[in-house]
């Protein structure tokens, strides 16, 4: 696909944030919308999301997570936007410049709104600092998750699962379905930290027992895991004496806590709530830097996806919105093009709304000097619009053209540039 060098709006990630954003954008006006996924498909994390339970907010139906996804895929392709699949982006600016690698080559693209909708990543064993060997068959539940959902892979047969958040029991259904033994689901702290719905639905129903203000005291095993010691803590997460507990099992899934991904937002100078971990936004999910808005996990982390969603069509809106005044303030700004003899113009546009009232005074140096009587020129485009003599040019003296508002605002034109050159008479 080819490329063009300015899109009205970009969006980073095709989750349902971002592809809502980008929806909504087109709807509410902006002509150029990119979608830059870092993934072969799109659809963001809900294409391992293969149970149901999405939709019931937005379409009144309880979807599995593919057929969601793929109702604002059909919907974002009948709109006319476009996508780049299998392009990592790298670095943004705050002037939304976007840096990416796309499938071998570097490409650079400039927006006049960014939505970031780069969802979330989920906390890893060194982030909860569990203690013991590190042999095979520790992993994150959504790495499971993608493993059977996606791959068709096992990644074990008898699991432990520490933490109670909603992967973590999603996939203890999930792997009892698929014939494994989940022996527990231990949780630090006293209460459920997912939906009380997951708990009935997933742990309930398959008498897979919870504890709760339980932990992984040690992981045992040298190769692959061979089972784990769990322990019960007090209010201050500190282990109570006699409680240690070894259960055989040869998986252990982490499944505690999801970090918005925002390293990429950091580099555009976008201010992290450390709360959250995620940009302030306004109520129009803009962020503190004019014209990148962020929207979905990538903010904080939502319950539903359809709010994720609802979050996405606001940014979308408010994208195209920001992009179209932009629109209209370049139109408004005319270049000044440095022409014949001329190193540079200050300043480098003009707006003409100025012009209707102020003096505009065009200052320029010469490439080389020239020692004859000389006549510097305005054009907009092939007509001269302004003219004024000089004895010589030299580098070292800057030249000075005022454009006047009675004299030239009319011949000033609305979109095209101005040339300023400076020529022997
Ligand atoms: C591992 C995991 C499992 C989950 N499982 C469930 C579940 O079972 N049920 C549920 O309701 N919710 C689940 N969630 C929550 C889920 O994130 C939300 O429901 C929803 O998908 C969030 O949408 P989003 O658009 O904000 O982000 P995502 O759906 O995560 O989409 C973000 C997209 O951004 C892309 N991206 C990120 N960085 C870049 C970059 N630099 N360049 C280009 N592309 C980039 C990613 O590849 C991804 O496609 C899970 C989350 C995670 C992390």
């Amino acid at each position: 696909m080819a490329l063009k060098e300015i899109y009205d709006v970009v969006v980073i990630g095709s989750g349902p944030g971002g592809l809502a954003a980008a929806i909504a954008a087109r709807e509410n006006g902006a002509d150029d919308v990119i979608v830059l996924e870092r993934d072969v498909e799109l659809g963001g994390i809900l294409l391992q999301c293969i149970h149901n339970g999405f939709g019931m907010e937005i379409f009144g139906e309880d979807l599995p997570g593919p057929s969601y996804a793929q109702r604002y895929i059909d919907d974002a392709k009948a709109a006319g936007i476009k996508f780049l699949t299998d392009t990592m982006v790298l670095d943004i600016t705050p002037e939304r410049r976007i840096f990416a690698t796309s499938r071998g080559s570097v490409i650079d693209i400039q927006a006049r709104s960014l939505v970031l909708a780069m969802g979330c990543r989920e906390r890893t064993r060194a982030q909860v600092r569990l203690p013991g060997t590190r042999p095979a068959g520790v992993y994150s539940a959504g790495t499971a998750q993608r493993w059977v959902n996606v791959e068709g892979y096992m990644p074990g047969n008898k699991f432990v699962i520490l933490g109670s958040g909603d992967i973590g029991m999603i996939m203890a259904r999930r792997l009892t379905f698929e014939g494994a033994k989940v022996e527990r689901v231990l949780e630090v702290l006293p209460y459920l930290s997912g939906l009380n719905r997951n708990y009935v639905q997933c742990l309930l129903d398959f008498d897979i027992p919870l504890q709760l203000q339980h932990t992984v005291h040690r992981i045992i095993g040298r190769d692959r895991v061979e089972a784990i010691e769990s322990v019960q803590v007090d209010e201050k997460w500190r282990p109570i004496p006699g409680t240690k507990e070894i259960i055989p099992c040869d998986t252990l899934l982490l499944s505690v806590g999801l970090i918005p991904e925002n390293e990429l937002s950091r580099k555009a100078g976008v201010l992290i709530d450390p709360l959250i971990g995620g940009p302030y936004v306004d109520d129009r999910f803009q962020t503190n830097v004019p014209g990148i808005f962020a929207a979905g996990n990538v903010v904080h982390v939502y319950d539903l996806a359809d709010w994720v969603t609802e979050a996405g069509l606001t940014a979308g809106k408010f994208a195209a919105e920001h992009a179209i005044a932009e629109r209209l303030r370049e139109k408004r700004h005319i270049p000044i093009n440095a022409g014949k003899h001329v190193r540079y113009v200050v300043p480098h546009t003009l707006d003409k709304e100025n012009l209707a009232e102020n003096e505009i005074r065009l200052q320029m140096r010469v490439r080389a000097p020239i020692e004859a009587p000389v006549t510097v020129q305005v054009f907009d485009g092939d007509n001269l619009i302004a003219k004024k003599g000089e004895q010589y040019a030299r580098p070292g003296e800057m030249i000075e053209i005022k454009l006047k508002p009675k004299r030239h605002y009319d011949t000033v034109s609305k979109a095209g540039s101005l040339t300023v050159q400076v020529v022997e008479r």
